[in-house]
């Protein structure tokens, strides 16, 4: 797919890519919050220590997802800009518009995506 067919992807990848980061931005001020409240309640025996690891692995979990989908967004935007983009990374076959629509960041065809999550 050359540059000027992938424009609308583009700009959708851009806008995806704003989103991801406002997010990311709310997702670290509710950690400042946070962080706010577990100081008010500090030396309560009710609030256990297995319970404050727990949402401390959610949260880290979340930044993990939130950065693998930044950089599918900014890898995409990279084959936009080599001519590559709508192609599988792996087998080099077109994806089809119907799938780039619904996720315009994905790297692989069905088929690709499919054996790549079995391993
Ligand atoms: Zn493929």
């Amino acid at each position: 797919m050359n540059k000027e067919q992938a424009s609308p992807y583009g700009q959708e990848l851009r806008r995806m890519r704003a989103d991801l980061l406002s997010r990311i931005e709310l997702h670290r001020g509710g950690d400042r919050s946070r962080a706010e409240a577990t100081a008010d309640h500090f030396g309560h025996p009710e609030d256990s220590p297995a319970q404050v690891a727990t949402e401390k692995d959610l949260e880290l979990a979340i930044g993990d997802h939130e950065m693998v989908e930044l950089n599918a967004i900014n890898a995409a935007l990279t084959r936009i800009d080599l001519g590559t983009y709508g192609e599988c990374t792996d087998c080099g076959v077109d994806i089809p518009p119907a799938r780039l629509d619904v996720a315009p960041q994905t790297p692989r065809c069905i088929h690709c995506q499919e054996a790549f999550e079995k391993h």
